[in-house]
């Protein structure tokens, strides 16, 4: 019949398989085909591909396919089992479908498509779906694309801290500098945390790994030094970071003396917070030159951003002894300084100096995973009909990931 070879060429279905019949439930709005398969002589096991005889038909199944036109369309058949010599009795393998969804792959495809540009609420409502099977849909895509990528290699890497809700709950992510993709995410943000993350990896992907940019965060570093070899000349703690601290010293500095000159009737320091953590550059020619003056002046928070910018220009040197010298000697002059919140930064980056000075040999930091965190911030603002954290850590590999998730049978 003409219209049951045009559903089987519209649909993409092989021999042995045909469509047996066409039913159009118009009231519905769908449309059901019937498929069966012609005689075989030998179908294949699912596990080994080993040629094996008929044994019987599971029940009927139903598989929600792309829609034809307007109308959902949905194909059904009884699923063969074969019986394998070594494997005993398994269900075959059908063509259109992944052995545990209700979906086509061409139907799984299509949404996978759609939810990488939408939010999950307008896919769900365009295609007809509940939460949980578009819950189901992300998470084998998920799957699928994390099994592919084993096969691959991450030669820089850096971990991150994330807040889910501000504050409140951590996740730790792991990052692929080169290929700016998130590799891993996890709860929290202790040791036990990242240390899944290794367990994920094969032995030939942990030798590719020559670097990893991170915070100075104890629980991290312990997990890195515990699974990755020759871990001390691969840790570099994140230029960022490190200025993060420093601006915070600063800070500190400026906000007791700024309290002293006030009482005084001076309010020079006033306001002028993120003058001292802003790159002058940046500035507009009339604050760069008042900005300038403070600078200049003999105020212990000019001394204390001194101190700053001097130990950042430790990032602009090209071999290791010469800025070793530079921060021995700017060390010096900080725990000198008087000013105690620049003596105990200076301290704690002594402490933490041999990850520090990593970044000659590496010139890796985080700030490449900033585009991985604006998309974290679009899954996160699309995420409100999460119910669970596992949700929201699927929808990052979903859309960080990336991950080659179409299914099998489409490619
Ligand atoms: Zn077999």
């Amino acid at each position: 019949m003409q219209d049951h070879e045009l559903y089987r060429r519209i649909l993409g279905i092989e021999a042995p398989w045909y469509v047996d019949s066409v039913e159009l439930k118009l009231e519905l709005g769908e449309i059901h085909v019937r498929l069966a398969h012609h005689d075989m002589i030998d179908w294949s096991c699912p596990e080994c591909g080993a040629a094996c005889k008929l044994y019987d038909h599971q029940p009927e199944r139903q598989w929600r396919h792309l829609d034809t036109c307007q109308y959902q369309t949905i194909l059904h058949a009884e699923p063969p089992r074969c019986e394998c010599s070594n494997h005993g009795v398994r269900v075959v393998r059908m063509p259109w479908a992944e052995p545990s969804s209700r979906f086509t792959a061409l139907f799984e495809l299509l949404a996978i498509e759609w939810l990488r540009a939408a939010s999950q609420k307008a896919v769900a409502e365009m295609l007809g779906l509940s939460w949980d099977e578009i819950h189901g849909i992300m998470e084998r895509a998920v799957k699928r694309g994390l099994e592919r990528r084993k096969a691959e290699t991450v030669s820089q890497m850096g971990v991150d801290e994330k807040a889910f809700r501000k504050g409140q709950s951590y996740f730790t992510l792991v990052n692929d500098l080169m290929r700016r993709r998130v590799l891993y995410v996890a709860e929290d943000r202790k040791q036990s945390s990242l240390d899944g993350f290794w367990e994920t990896l094969t032995p030939e992907q942990i030798s590719s790994i020559e670097a990893v940019a991170m915070d100075m965060w104890d629980p991290y570093v312990a997990s890195v030094r515990e699974h990755l070899p020759e871990a001390d000349g691969k840790i570099v703690f994140d230029k960022f970071h490190v200025a993060q601290h420093l601006g915070d010293a600063v800070d500190k500095v400026r906000r007791k003396e700024n309290r002293t000159l006030k009482a005084a009737g001076d309010d020079r320091l006033a306001g002028t917070r993120y003058d001292w953590l802003r790159n002058p550059t940046s500035m507009e020619p009339k604050d760069r030159k008042e900005f300038a003056e403070l600078r200049n002046s003999e105020l212990k928070t000019a001394r204390a951003w001194a101190l700053k910018e001097t130990a950042m220009s430790l990032y602009s040197y090209v071999y290791e002894r010469p800025a070793r010298k530079h921060f021995r000697w700017w060390h010096n002059w900080a725990v000198r300084s008087r000013l105690q919140p620049m003596i105990e930064v200076a301290r704690m980056l002594q402490r933490r100096f041999e990850n520090i000075i990593t970044y000659l040999r590496h010139r890796i930091t985080n700030a490449g995973s900033e585009s991985i965190n604006a998309k974290i911030q679009w899954v996160k603002y699309t995420a409100r009909g999460f119910r669970n954290k596992q949700n929201f850590v699927h929808a990052i590999y979903f859309h960080c990931g990336g991950l080659d998730m179409a299914p099998e049978s489409t490619k």
